[in-house]
């Protein structure tokens, strides 16, 4: 596998990012506006390849800029090349509000959409006051999102190599587990067996949690020693070029009580239910309703106290959420997890999670480590 994955990191597909401009800009009419001021630094990367810290991208009908400061004065420009993306690029650290107003005049333009998620307080008012006096600022929310949920074959390249390194670093140290190490250690383990795999960090904080720490959904990992009869609940991910890998395992050490075995065989059940569920026009809150059944007839509803899924791409949590109260509907490039679990604090917890593509026959596991709970 390690080799699999040094010749795919080495060869990894264009993204289509030259397109999601327009689509973009389709969605102005119905938006009621003649602009987008787009601040996220993640929506920013996706619709220019950018990936600085600090920037703004402006879409108007006829222009498409992004501005950023001097630190980027020579990679914004390569990015931008190297994408595809057809932007152009102003560097200044002083002027960027003479750059964008000017843009939005000379585009006759009287309405701004900001990004309501991601423009603090402070920042709206800045931008009413000091930037657009006397234009209408508009709150949009989501639309670069909803456009991210379809992921081209460039981003499910990227998903799916960042799973394959998660499932390596996991293969490589599951029977280490035997020799007690205390969960720091072994997230430590794992972090470090991705980065050498070619992941360039974790998705996130690396979950390990045992014993009566598995029970709590969202443990960070502590210096508990992982000893015999525990349950050890280990969620992570990689992150390869900008784009997250999500898996969980539930490992036990040594023997277990009945009531653990009884939530591996509950949650595995629900599990499986939930990702054969998973297929395009599926209403997300059904996936999670299937695995809930499962879960709900073995006597645990109460102990499955999250939602069963989210997707994952540029954010390890993004659209479409796979929960009781989502209003999505499921579709061809969603890539979304599948996770619920058992949290009981007299025995630990019990979750898994698979990342899954939606194809258009239902869909396509990324991750694959074994669901087989021994070390
Ligand atoms: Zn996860
Ligand atoms: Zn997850």
């Amino acid at each position: 596998m390690v080799e699999s994955i040094a010749e795919r990191l080495s060869s990894l597909p264009a993204m289509a990012t030259g397109g999601r401009v327009a689509r973009l800009s389709d969605h102005f009419e119905a938006e009621r506006i003649g602009a987008l001021l787009v601040t996220s630094a993640t929506n920013i990367r996706y619709l220019t390849g950018f990936t600085g810290s600090a920037g703004i991208a402006l879409v108007t009908p006829s222009d498409f800029v992004l501005v950023t400061d001097g630190r980027y004065a020579t990679q914004a420009p390569r990015q931008i090349a190297e994408s595809g993306c057809g932007a152009r690029v102003e560097i200044s650290s002083t002027d960027q509000r003479a750059i964008i107003a000017g843009i939005i005049a000379a585009g006759s333009i009287s309405t701004i959409g900001l990004e309501a998620d991601h423009v603090t307080w402070s920042a709206q008012q800045k931008f009413g006051s000091d930037w657009f006096p006397g234009l209408d600022l508009v709150a949009t929310k989501g639309i670069i999102e909803k456009l991210r949920r379809s992921k081209d074959a460039g981003e499910l390249a990227r998903i799916e190599v960042a799973a394959m390194i998660a499932d390596a670093a996991l293969a490589s140290l599951r029977s280490t587990l035997d020799d007690g190490p205390t969960e720091l250690e072994f997230a430590g383990e794992l972090d470090a067996a991705m980065r050498r795999l070619g992941a360039t960090k974790p998705s996130f904080e690396t979950i390990v949690a045992s014993g009566p720490n598995s029970a709590l959904p969202h443990a960070r990992p502590s210096s508990r020693r992982i000893v015999e009869g525990d349950l050890v609940v280990i969620d992570f991910g990689a992150v390869v070029d900008g784009y997250c890998s999500d898996m969980t395992r539930t490992i036990a050490v040594g023997e277990i009580d009945d009531t653990s075995s009884r939530m591996i065989e509950v949650v595995a059940a629900a599990q499986a239910a939930g990702v054969a569920a998973v297929r395009p026009g599926i209403a997300a809150r059904e996936v999670d309703a299937t695995c809930r059944r499962i879960i709900d007839d073995a006597g645990w509803a109460a102990a499955f106290s999250h939602g069963t899924g989210h997707g994952v791409g540029l954010d390890i949590h993004e659209a479409p959420g796979v929960g009781s109260t989502s209003d999505a509907t499921l579709a061809v490039g969603d890539v979304v997890t599948v996770e619920p679990g058992v949290y009981l604090p007299a025995h630990g917890g019990v979750r898994i999670e698979d990342t899954v593509v939606v194809t258009p026959e239902g869909c396509r596991p990324l991750t694959h480590s074994t669901k087989v709970s021994a070390p």
